[in-house]
């Protein structure tokens, strides 16, 4: 299937008949970008079986160039400082992504961040972030990353039994002792500082504890259990439908680990989002909550893009029209697409709007909604773990601001 046939055939999907003039017209406004996720490089050194980039429904990664150009990198540096500054934006991220990024190399990463930071003025200040899979992270990389200040974060699934169930070389050979070394230089106290976190894609055949367990040995400061990608078309692994709630136990067996320890080891992002959800706070990641999404990326040939996990949905699912050498980043925010992500609520399934947990759910990660035919406008894929795993730790909370209430009023009784 070509790119032009998917978007034909999805044209009369949701949220391609959202009208964001209406939604204008209504008094909404959309919320600039804050995150710019550079595909600086759009292949990789591992061939992960589950990987949504190149094992998913879009192929589009085998058309754009190996690694984006020093005049791309030019062009989205002077794009991003447009937005900054036409938005008045005092803060902004730049993730740099790929594929591998660490494929692009040490001078083009460097490029990449001395033009962003060249371009955009001093009333905005540049975090820059980096993804990888930990293979190539060496001295001359982590000397770079100090220099520069890029926060790093690494995939690591868990132990090394875990970890190569699905992070593998296209040989077959695992590559958790690889991420290991990796992992062990960027831990080492010159650079521990650098280290933003790990992400972790769940494996149910995997323990949970143990994998917790295995993230933990790192001592990271912040661990992302991500769920592997599917929607109605194509169901992740374990989830067929049924009433079960594979994913949610999973993630309960971690989070009564996680709740219950005598300090808090690290901060697993799933489970301290819904509980700033359900103390009334907005969530600040995509995965949760209904928070407006306000990120934008940009591909190796300089075309701008939805967030790149919708590539597990449908070939050219993440793609828009757009291009850094014609266009503002302002002119992405009125796509329906982009829209469909700043609504909030209106954004919700008829199911989700009426279920109780919907203003922490939020209907779940955007990309896990979809059904040819409906397009997003459905619960996720994972509704029933959603909603098991938030209750439990809605359970949690409770209990605790019970114990809380209760020893406040005796202390208040005793003094
Ligand atoms: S639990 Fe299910 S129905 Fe409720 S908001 Fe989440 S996805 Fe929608």
């Amino acid at each position: 299937m070509t790119v032009g046939e998917a978007r034909t055939s999805t044209e009369d999907e949701w949220p391609a008949t959202l009208s964001v003039q209406a939604l204008l017209e209504q008094g909404w406004r959309p919320t600039p970008f804050r995150e710019f996720v550079l595909k600086i490089h759009s292949r990789c050194n591992l061939a992960c079986d589950y990987c949504y980039m190149y094992e998913m429904a879009d192929q589009s990664w085998r058309r754009q160039p190996r690694r984006m150009s020093r005049a791309t990198i030019d062009r989205t540096a002077a794009r991003i400082a447009e937005h900054a500054r036409s938005n008045d934006l005092s803060r902004i991220a730049v993730v740099l992504h790929g594929g591998e990024p660490l494929l692009a190399g040490p001078e083009r990463i460097r490029h990449a961040v001395e033009a962003v930071n060249s371009a955009v003025d001093s009333r905005t200040s540049v975090s820059f972030h980096l993804q990888t899979n930990g293979v190539l992270l060496d001295s001359v990389f982590l000397k770079l990353f100090d220099e520069l200040d890029i926060f790093v974060s690494v995939s690591l699934d868990g132990d090394a039994q875990g970890h190569d169930l699905h992070r593998r070389r296209a040989n077959g050979t695992g590559s958790h002792g690889a991420v290991m070394t990796g992992l062990h230089r960027l831990t080492t106290p010159a650079y521990r500082r650098l280290f933003s976190g790990l992400l972790s894609t769940i494996d149910l055949r995997n323990d949970p504890v143990a994998t917790y367990e295995a993230l933990l040995a790192h001592r990271p400061p912040a661990v992302d259990f991500l769920l592997p990608h599917g929607n109605w078309d194509t169901p992740p692994p374990g989830r067929d439908g049924g009433d079960a709630t594979p994913y949610a136990d999973w993630l309960i067996a971690i989070f009564d680990r996680w709740y219950g320890a005598p300090v808090r080891e690290t901060r697993v992002r799933l489970f301290t989002e819904i509980i700033r959800l359900l103390l009334g706070r907005p969530s600040h990641s995509e995965s949760i909550g209904l928070s407006p999404v306000a990120v934008a990326v940009v591909e190796t040939d300089g075309g701008i893009e939805q967030v790149d996990t919708l590539k597990s949905a449908y070939e050219g699912a993440a793609h828009t029209e757009l291009h850094v050498g014609r266009d503002p980043f302002d002119a992405a925010l009125m796509l329906p697409a982009m829209a469909a992500r700043q609504i909030g609520r209106r954004a919700l399934a008829g199911e989700c709007a009426a279920c109780p947990v919907h203003r922490v759910c939020g209907g779940g990660l955007y990309t896990h909604r979809y059904r040819s035919g409906t397009g997003f406008a459905n619960p996720s894929v994972y509704c029933r773990d959603l909603y098991r795993l938030i209750t439990h730790v809605r359970e949690a909370v409770e209990r605790d601001v019970e114990a809380y209430r209760r020893r406040a009023s005796a202390e208040e009784r005793a003094g």
